[in-house]
């Protein structure tokens, strides 16, 4: 049987898979995302929960048809280079050639393949999920950031490189600062990221009050996970709500002027947020989008990702098929 190896990488964990020919995961390996050892000691754990998932799969490394990685940053598949990776120690202001490194550490023989980690995410929608048979789909994935990708006639549109960033569609002219340094960008206001920064300046520095942080304590995250924003709903934390709502906002907005433009047949939403928060804030995104739609006649769907928590490593994996 012929197997593949696709690992996810995340700026809080690295999710490993061993697919088959028929795409069922026969293997997997889960671990955090390494920090103060930078770009080398990330690359030497990708290697490292790849072999776990093959044990765990019962296979060799050397049996891997291809090992894929879906990666947040600036990729350059044919380069085998990711560069400004913001969410990865050391990663910022680097370039590093993960096709080359990663081939070394598995021992080469094994050919390596880098995609963007939202782009093969929706690649594995596309393929496998909600997206199957729709010629035409808009992807916003929300999670730490907010990525997108615009498929047309089942091939994505890359554009000069970076197509596809709907989480710097302008949604405040002059507003709130984004990760990406500007102002106003919809991300600034939905990003994971930048919610948690708001979150922290509203309690620490205005005194607000919010049970986002004790929550985040008792559950021993390192940072405002999806889950624990998930919990801080749950109990009617009032922050929690507000800055949710917010961010509803600003994806339904930013998502609806993107669908004004291209006028796709389907949007999908996924990403940990997305997924994580479900159907409930599906729903919401699209009764928030119908005001801004053109075309409120005839709303563009919007569907939740099918293929989970797996589909940025399954994505990852059937790179260079
Ligand atoms: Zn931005």
């Amino acid at each position: 049987m012929a197997v593949r190896g696709g690992l996810d990488l995340g700026g809080t964990k690295i999710q490993a898979i061993v697919l088959d020919d028929t795409n069922a995961i026969v293997g997997q390996a889960r671990t955090a995302t390494p920090k103060g050892h930078g770009p080398q000691g990330i690359i030497s754990e990708l290697a490292s929960v790849m072999r776990e998932a093959c044990d765990d799969a019962d296979v060799q490394v050397g049996d891997l048809g291809g090992v894929g990685v879906g990666a947040p940053g600036r990729v350059d598949a044919d380069a085998g280079t990711l560069a400004n990776s913001g969410n990865l120690d050391g990663w910022r202001d680097a370039t590093v050639n993960v096709v080359e490194l990663l081939g070394r550490e598995l021992g080469g023989g094994v050919p390596v393949f880098l995609g963007n980690d939202v782009s093969v995410a929706v690649q594995a929608e596309v393929a496998l999920g909600a997206g199957r048979d729709i010629p035409s789909i808009l992807g916003v994935f929300w999670g730490t950031g907010v990525g997108g990708a615009v498929i047309f006639d089942g091939e994505e549109w890359a554009g000069r490189g970076a197509a596809g960033e709907i989480g710097h569609m302008v949604v405040k002219e002059g507003g709130r600062q984004c990760p990406c340094g500007r102002r106003g960008c919809m991300e600034a206001y939905a990003g994971r990221g930048a919610m948690q920064k708001r979150a922290h300046h509203l309690h620490h520095d205005r005194g607000r009050k919010t049970q986002l942080f004790h929550i985040m304590h008792e559950k021993g995250k390192p940072v405002l996970t999806s889950s624990v924003w998930a919990k801080a709903l749950e109990k009617s934390d009032g922050l929690a709500h507000e800055l949710i709502d917010e961010a509803v906002e600003a994806i339904a907005c930013a998502t609806a002027s993107a669908v004004n433009l291209l006028d796709v047949e389907r949007v999908i939403l996924g990403g940990g947020l997305g997924l994580r928060l479900g159907e409930e804030y599906r729903q919401r995104i699209e009764d928030a989008m119908l005001p801004h739609l053109f075309n409120d006649v005839e709303p563009v769907p919007l569907v939740l990702a099918e293929m989970g928590d797996f589909g940025g490593a399954i994505g990852a994996a059937r790179l260079g098929l």
